[in-house]
């Protein structure tokens, strides 16, 4: 469902992904990849007791979560602060200690 626009720069179609950012293979230019994307339409994302999340508020973790190929583990009752709300499965954007950006399910946080 990713349409990648073209270049702003030359209008070049063979434009692609990279990253972060969407780059133009003709005249090497880079431009991010959010800053290109039109307003989405507001997206609700709840928590699994069904409060309103938004970018910014903090969570606690309400079951062990195995991170995704490595062995840690984020702890219930972890406390974490949502970067942004994003589109998908795990449908929040956050940074954790010890961990890094990673991206969780709402059904699994509850709102601090
Ligand atoms: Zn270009």
């Amino acid at each position: 469902m990713s349409t990648v626009p073209k270049c702003p720069s030359c209008s070049s179609e063979y434009t692609y992904e990279d990253g972060e950012n969407y780059v133009c293979p003709e005249c090497a230019h880079e431009w991010p990849i959010e800053a290109a994307e039109s307003p989405v339409e507001e997206r609700v994302v709840r928590d699994a007791f069904g409060n309103e999340l938004k970018a910014g508020d903090s969570i606690t973790v309400i079951k062990d979560l195995k991170i995704k190929g490595s062995s840690a583990v984020v702890k219930v009752g972890s406390k974490i602060k949502i970067i942004r709300i994003v589109d998908g499965d795990h449908d929040i954007d956050c940074r954790i200690d010890g961990v890094g950006a990673m991206g969780l399910k709402s059904e699994f946080v509850k709102k601090a």
